[in-house]
């Protein structure tokens, strides 16, 4: 992905504190919550995850990495001006969409943490991965989600880790058209199973709309290089619910499914990228997703 030299966003909020990753061997809390999260999904021990994140042995060589922190530290700058960067790209590409439709975009802010966060929706944890607060309008990363994605699923690639933050602010574009109103008021006379698959649909429409957003920022800025959108899939493949409880359990439940399968997320990210319509991201009205 063809990113460095574009415009930054200043939405971004640091709320990471002192430390944390940009120590480089420490491990926080955090570090541990995603190491317990990982294993109750992933079925593997806590402590191989642990050494994962922390760059110990299971994951290369110690003889392969420069001495101290200051390797880690610049990492960790680049990853910041990546986010910053991601996060005004699809500033410049919803604003754009809006107005064609005699709309205004609010955009979102995005919080950076490690551990825990407050929110109006909560306390947000590392471990529910990132996600998208509509009460207060927010994205909340914690960064160290992309080394597992990448140590843990081997999903690499930068195009899969934008594709991570177009999605929640998919979630706010929802928020701002007015869908997760609605659906908030019709899921209240629904049952469970009901729920979950508003939930779903809910999602995939997230899905499709991170794909407009990378049809859109692609026309304009060129940005995608070959194998990204293969990384982008194989992501939507990784963290589909089916993937997810496969390895947590074995089997699936599609009843408590409430993102969708790895194809479902599949086919709606290629929609959008593909067509680049809004419209086209309608998972309310299909039959079949
Ligand atoms: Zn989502």
């Amino acid at each position: 992905m063809k990113w460095e030299g574009n415009r930054e966003s200043d939405n971004v909020e640091d709320d990471r504190g002192g430390g944390g990753f940009g120590g480089g061997r420490s491990i926080g809390l955090g570090t541990i919550a995603i190491a317990l999260v990982a294993s109750y999904f992933f079925g593997i021990s806590p402590t191989t995850v642990l050494s994962l994140l922390s760059g110990g042995p299971a994951s290369q060589p110690q003889s392969q990495q420069a001495p101290g922190p200051n390797r880690a530290v610049r990492a960790e700058d680049r990853q910041t001006k990546f986010v910053r960067t991601v996060l005004a790209d699809t500033e410049d590409v919803w604003t754009q969409i809006f107005r064609a439709n005699g709309k205004t975009y609010a955009a979102p802010t995005l919080k950076l943490f490690s551990g825990t966060t407050q929110t109006a929706c909560g306390t947000g944890q590392t471990a529910s991965g990132p996600f998208y607060c509509p009460g207060d309008r927010k994205v909340y990363i914690d960064l160290s989600f992309y080394q597992l994605m990448q140590q843990r699923f081997h999903v690499s690639g930068e195009f899969a880790q934008a594709y991570v933050i177009a999605h929640e602010v998919g979630h706010h574009v929802q928020n701002m058209m007015g869908i997760m109103d609605k659906v908030n008021s019709a899921e209240r006379q629904m049952s469970k199973a009901q729920k979950n698959a508003m939930s779903v649909r809910l999602e995939l429409q997230a899905d499709c709309l991170a794909g407009v957003w990378a049809f859109h920022a692609n026309q304009a800025r060129s940005i995608l290089e070959q194998g990204d959108i293969e990384g982008a899939l194989n992501a939507a493949t990784a963290i589909g619910d089916d993937a997810l409880q496969k390895q947590a359990q074995g089997y699936v439940v599609p009843d408590s499914f409430t993102h969708g399968t790895s194809a479902q997320r599949v086919r709606w990210f290629k929609q959008g990228i593909s067509s680049g319509e809004v419209k086209s991201c309608n998972t309310f009205e299909v039959k079949t997703l």
